[in-house]
């Protein structure tokens, strides 16, 4: 029987198929297949006023089949999803290439939203004129395989080597290991302390347990303002219209200083059917930009003041960011760019007595997440 893989497969293996429908997921084939809500046939879903409906696109609750989509959870639970598949084959072979102008990779990537060349793409800016392209193909034989589960790391290989192959498996696995570059917090690229840690613990779940226990206890805020520093977590995930990420990668430069960013390309989403709560520019490619980090100010700023920023230019832009992130908007700001009569209309559907809570109250620092 042919294998076959979920057409969009989050990289991270904590990401459950519902915490990817309710929020938003991507992967390196949303050039080819949109986001992860683009890829779902049907789902059953337990509502807040305790009915278990199943939802499809033309169905009865259609309404909560498009609504679903970045709500988090405030308008029903998913209990089952169905997701559209592909064909897999044993390998992929990837191809890295390295740009010194932004200007030349984000054309590339253009050109493989316009007419797909492989498929997998995804990218990272390791600064501003240093860029890499990864294209993947799916292969059923491979000379070698390496392995970045271990002793190697994933993100070091981008600008070490043109060509490389790796089973399918740890191919949709390749960011997991080390939360894309984010264990180096931990100081876990280095190669005594990965055999220190052993292979079962390289893994999100551990540097997602690691940060959620460092931010409980407020140890790296307290080392920092010890030293006179005023941190500010900046974990954001954006979309950006493919036409203006050139700004977007400007205003990175000058005014977040965040390295590396991982990028996205997603194809452009059709007129129509419109994602209620995530509704993208239709027709028009975007490119996701994912950064993760810590801004360390000398002076003292107001609460979320780079996110802020980060999200007006978002804005600008005609973006979108996920809710997952760091969010700081105001309610006006938010319902402003979040379709509010129509979710008003679905709360009282299926959620008529708020058990589920409100959006915004449940995503955003100010409505309380913070
Ligand atoms: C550091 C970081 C990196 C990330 N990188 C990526 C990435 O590379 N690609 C990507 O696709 N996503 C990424 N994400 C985002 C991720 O896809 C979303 O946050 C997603 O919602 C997480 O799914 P989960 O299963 O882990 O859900 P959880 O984190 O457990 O829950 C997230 C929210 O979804 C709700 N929820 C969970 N399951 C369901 C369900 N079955 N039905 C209804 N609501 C539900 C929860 O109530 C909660 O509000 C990243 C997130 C973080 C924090």
């Amino acid at each position: 029987m042919q294998p076959v893989v979920p057409l969009v497969v989050p990289q991270l293996r904590t990401i459950t198929v519902g915490g990817a429908l309710a929020g938003v997921g991507i992967e390196a084939s949303a050039f080819r297949h949109g986001l992860v809500h683009e890829t779902v046939a049907s789902f059953d879903v337990l509502t807040g006023n305790g009915r278990l409906l199943h939802c499809t696109p033309e169905g009865e609750h259609r309404a909560l089949f498009f609504g679903f989509p970045n709500s988090y959870g405030t308008l029903g639970y998913a209990l089952r999803v169905q997701v559209r598949t592909q064909p897999a084959r044993a390998f992929v072979a990837l191809e890295h290439r390295r740009y010194r102008s932004a200007t030349d990779c984000l054309e590339a990537i253009a050109r493989s939203c316009e007419a797909p060349d492989s498929d997998y793409l995804d990218g990272v800016a390791f600064a501003p004129d240093d860029l890499v392209l990864t294209r993947g193909h799916f292969t059923d034989a491979a000379p070698w395989t390496s392995d970045y589960g271990g002793e190697q790391v994933y993100h070091r290989s981008l600008r070490e080597r043109e060509r490389d192959f790796l089973t399918t498996h740890d191919y949709l696995w390749r960011w997991d290991t080390d939360w894309f570059w984010c264990s180096r917090h931990f100081g876990a690229q280095h190669p005594l302390v990965r055999r220190l840690l052993g292979r079962e613990r390289l893994n999100s779940a551990t540097w997602q347990r690691w940060m959620r226990w460092n931010s409980r206890w407020g140890l790296t805020r307290a080392w920092q303002r010890l030293w006179g520093r005023h941190p500010e977590s900046v974990i954001q995930d954006v979309d950006i219209p493919l036409p203006r990420a050139a700004e977007f990668l400007d205003f990175l430069k000058r005014e977040v200083g965040i390295w590396p960013v991982w990028l996205c390309p997603i194809r452009a989403a059709p007129a129509t059917p419109r994602w209620t709560l995530y509704a993208l520019q239709p027709g028009v490619p975007h490119l996701n930009f994912g950064f993760w980090d810590v801004i360390l100010d000398r002076q003292a700023q107001p609460p979320g003041w780079h996110n802020r920023r980060i999200e007006a230019e978002v804005t600008r832009l005609g973006g979108r960011k996920s809710l997952y992130s760091e969010c700081w908007y105001t309610e006006a700001e938010f319902w402003a760019l979040h379709d509010r009569p129509a979710y008003r209309a679905l709360k009282a559907a299926y959620d008529p007595g708020s058990a589920l809570g409100d959006l915004y109250a449940k995503c955003t620092a100010r409505g309380g997440r913070g």
